[in-house]
């Protein structure tokens, strides 16, 4: 997606959940995902920067970055409910959970998974995922070189629009051209939408949105089990009433990348 699609795809999932100075600090880590490009040391050498996107690496790769993301962000919680009210600690879990909300979003547009037209969200598990039997789950095989051979094809559209189901149905390899879903009008969301009469682009935001708020409850859950009733209704106040400012972040910013850089490597 798009930073200002990943933006509106998570307060709109999170609206409800926390309050606005918290969701800007969710969306900052999550745009801060499409920045990090490049390997840093200390900053982005502790995990696969591809697999965070959903593409250009293996789909076993992209499953780890989730999982352990989902570690990383439950850690930062425990560490934040017991901190006695320490913003900083707070502004960590939510720049990571940006991170990890990033990744799940990138999934639907990424991935083939909605061009099953599928209504569910997908469980996680890219070696049996929920897709009915012998539905093949891929991401984009995104070298430059295919990208580029895609898109200078002439015939490369209409080839994928007379063999949608052997394209999209199946493992054959694809590159990121043919998948991306990223924003309205791209190639995938059009045929999806010669398909099946909605814009690809929408259902795969609608599926994003969805997971981004299960991934919360989720993570929720797990912390109501973990943390004693009273610390945890503690940090339930503390988040609701959660606030920073622009410049704390941009203090910061260097500093929560750092740190999750380093969690996601304890991991690896
Ligand atoms: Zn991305």
């Amino acid at each position: 997606m798009i930073g200002k699609y990943h933006t509106s795809i998570t307060n709109k999932a999170l609206g409800d959940k926390l309050n606005g100075y918290a969701t800007n600090y969710v969306d900052k880590g999550n745009t801060d995902s499409d920045k990090l490009r490049d390997k840093i040391a200390g900053i982005s050498d502790g995990y696969d920067l591809s697999a965070q996107h959903f593409n250009k690496t293996s789909l076993e790769n992209c499953e780890k970055f989730l999982k352990d993301a989902q570690e990383v962000v439950v850690d930062d919680f425990i560490q934040a409910a017991n901190s006695n009210g320490d913003d900083e600690y707070y502004e960590q879990a939510f720049y990571d959970l940006g991170r990890l909300v990033h990744n799940i979003q990138d999934f639907y547009s990424h991935t083939n998974w909605i061009n099953y037209n599928n209504e569910e969200l997908w469980n996680e598990d890219v070696k049996k995922p929920n897709l009915e039997k012998n539905q093949e789950l891929k991401t984009g095989n995104y070298t430059a070189f295919s990208q580029y051979i895609d898109k200078i094809n002439p015939f490369y559209i209409y080839d994928l629009s007379s063999n949608y189901d052997f394209y999209y149905e199946s493992d054959v390899d694809m590159s990121h051209y043919g998948l991306n879903k990223d924003e309205p009008n791209t190639i995938a969301d059009r045929l999806y939408e010669d398909k099946y009469g909605v814009s690809g682009f929408t259902k795969a935001a609608d599926l994003a949105r969805s997971h981004t708020l299960k991934k919360w409850d989720d993570i929720d859950a797990i912390l109501q089990e973990e943390l004693d009733k009273d610390v945890y209704e503690d940090m339930v106040d503390e988040i609701s009433s959660f606030d920073s400012t622009q410049e704390n972040f941009d203090e910061n910013i260097d500093k929560y990348r750092e740190n999750f850089n380093s969690d996601m490597k304890e991991l690896k």
